[in-house]
């Protein structure tokens, strides 16, 4: 193919007329793979520009070449094929170019299989426009299309390709650096834990042997259960790690997506300034906000980061016409096997690899790992550990599954799906409103498995606390999580488009040098962490919190907000007001009230009492209005 190709650019017209087209179509696509190469990397934060251009380059050159010979075959004239197939490879190489930036904007809807010709179509006019354009001529053809090849044979062959990242890369522990200045004498380690998607009432369930949790209530501070201001990771990691409310960290959009802006300081950056290392091991899959969280960490180790090169490797396979043309699998057989040399290491990523021996003890082999190397050195450490496995799918390590569902499954009705199944909880939910009797069923039988990783997480926590156990340094361990999950309530599974009690009720666990046991008489908000963390280490808080420190005298119970989607909930003890927003903050007035529980007589939130309140739901949305403008 290529062959052909640059032949056709380095001996052009009169003896080979039948290859003027294909050289013209050539020439139009690789010129727009150059600029579309160029362009990218730089947009999507994501480097290797030869890798684009191979990957571009598999996925346009043969269906430029086909084009070109065909042009060349049926232009039976005695003009060159040339400027003709050379529009028709621009026209191709600027849909691909066209549908990345769509992708890059909408990224789920516009990398669809009809999309590319979409785009085609929609830039055909501009074809048509320039139908004067000639084809650059021989020399200029001849040093674009044998540079193009070049680079793509470069690429193909697999040169300069780098190593990509397995499993075990992840899972070694890298170097802290020491700290800018001295920490005080005696400032303690700290060590703040968030287990993702725990809710509060699992952990305290007499039923469930939770030792390490166990411990950590019996030895400090703790509370029935704390607030999480929102049901999303996102917004409540970024609550929890800035002492501030997810709506002073962020946006609410008329659509209901969250958008985080940046800004606030950060816990880790308060202790990086005060002279302690600062490390996160976490498993991190908000996506695209990996910066926002990671603000003030030395050493910020995320086990669920993919590798780079899958992303390009999955965004540019879908903006070029081999992989919208040839039928699934093959288009993705075809694409790999042009472009596997370049990307060597392409098959499974190091998450998902991870991921089937289940995160928890990845997280608890990385942690231990960290403790060992703090060990040897002075500087106190604020030490983050993120542990993911409660989060869906529900895939409990080999060493506790069973242990609740021994002999069980789900029902019938859900039989073809699994407890690991990613569409299992749609398919459940689907399923309620004519089946509710098997759909309970499953969500029961779901909760379970759920509970099984909830028994091994402890057993990974018990291993990350005793190896804590061994420093002879003051420590402080504090345990909290994101936002809960549903089992079945208001029918629904999982913990997206709901504030339900179930979501917002999150586990608090505080302990260590310098707090006082017993348990909180009101519930702390997840924006208290900072403050109360920075508390208990003599850092000065910064203005603007919206939490406050748990261990002075005059912390108490307060209203809280929670976000998720288009819903707010506002609590004021003993209502609970859910209202509907068309974004926020800035369009207050644009809401409206739909629900109001007395959530401490009815936790399951099944009465709404909205008609018969009016008068409370008034008073409490014009508090709530004021609270908003104050963000
Ligand atoms: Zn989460």
């Amino acid at each position: 193919m290529n062959r052909h190709g640059s032949t056709a650019g380095s001996k052009s017209s009169a003896r080979f007329p039948n290859l003027e087209g294909p050289s013209g179509a050539l020439c139009g696509i690789l010129l727009f793979t150059w600029v579309h190469a160029l362009c990218f990397p730089v947009a999507m934060g994501l480097p290797a520009l030869d890798l684009k251009f191979t990957i571009l380059a598999s996925g346009n050159i043969p269906l430029a070449l086909a084009l070109g010979g065909l042009t060349a075959f049926f232009l039976k004239t005695d003009r060159s094929p040339a400027a003709p197939a050379f529009r028709l490879g621009l026209l191709l190489g600027s849909a691909s170019f066209l549908l990345s930036w769509l992708a890059h904007f909408a990224p789920s809807s516009a990398t669809t299989s009809f999309a590319l010709p979409l785009a085609a179509v929609l830039l055909l006019p501009l074809l048509l426009g320039l139908r004067r354009l000639p084809a650059p001529g021989g020399k200029l053809r001849l040093v674009i299309n044998t540079s193009g090849i070049a680079l793509w044979a470069l690429g193909i062959s697999g040169l300069g390709a780098s190593p990509v990242k397995t499993a075990s890369d992840h899972l070694n522990p890298r170097r802290l650096p020491a700290p800018a200045t001295k920490a005080p004498e005696q400032a303690p380690d700290v060590l703040l834990i968030s287990v993702d998607t725990l809710r509060a009432d699992d952990l305290f369930d007499p039923e469930l042997e939770l030792s390490a949790f166990q411990k950590l209530k019996q030895q400090g501070l703790w509370a029935d259960y704390a607030r999480s201001p929102a049901s999303a990771a996102l917004p409540s990691h970024l609550a929890m790690l800035s002492g501030r409310h997810a709506l002073s960290q962020g946006k609410l959009q008329a659509s209901g997506a969250y958008v985080p802006e940046a800004g606030h300081l950060h816990l880790a950056e308060g202790f990086q300034n005060a002279g302690w290392k600062t490390l996160g091991v976490v498993w991190n899959t908000f996506d695209m906000n990996v910066d926002l969280v990671s603000k003030g960490f030395d050493v910020y180790h995320n086990l669920a980061e993919r590798d780079f090169r899958m992303d390009l490797y999955r965004r540019c396979f879908h903006t070029t016409w081999l992989g919208v043309l040839l039928p699934g699998p093959a288009d993705h057989r075809a694409l790999f096997w042009l472009t596997r040399k370049r990307v060597p290491g392409l098959g499974p990523n190091p998450r998902d690899t991870l991921l089937k021996h289940s995160p928890g003890r990845a997280t608890q082999q990385l942690a231990q790992a960290y403790w060992q190397q703090i060990r040897t050195q002075p500087d106190p450490v604020f030490f983050f550990l993120h542990f993911a496995d409660l989060h869906q799918p529900y895939l409990p390590d080999a060493s506790v599954r069973g242990r609740l569902t021994r002999g069980q499954s789900l029902p019938p009705a859900f039989d073809s799906s699994k407890p690991d199944s990613p569409g299992i909880t749609d398919a459940i939910m689907a399923a309620w409103p004519q089946q509710k009797k098997e759909a309970e069923k499953a969500a029961a039988h779901l909760h379970q498995v759920y509970r099984e990783e909830l028994i091994f997480v402890d057993a990974c926590l018990q291993a990350v606390l005793s190896e804590l156990e061994k420093h002879d340094r003051p420590a402080v361990i504090l345990l909290t999580s994101d936002h809960g999950e549903l089992f079945g309530e208001q029918q629904k599974l999982g913990h997206r488009g709901s504030l339900h009690e179930s979501l917002l009720r999150i586990p608090f666990l505080l302990s260590g040098s310098g707090v006082p046991k017993g348990k909180l008489a009101f519930a702390p908000h997840l924006e208290d962490v900072l403050p109360t963390l920075f508390g208990l280490c003599d850092l000065p808080l910064p203005p603007g919190l919206n939490g406050i420190d748990l261990l002075q005298s005059e912390a108490q119970s307060r209203p809280h907000l929670a976000i998720e989607g288009r819903q707010i909930a506002y609590w004021e003890k003993p209502w609970k007001l859910m209202l509907e927003h068309l974004g926020l903050p800035g369009n207050e007035k644009d809401m409206k009230a739909v629900a109001l529980y007395q959530v401490h007589d009815d936790p399951g939130e099944t009465q709404n009492l909205l008609e018969q309140k009016p008068k409370i739901v008034k008073a409490m949305t014009l508090r709530l209005q004021a609270w908003l403008e104050d963000l």
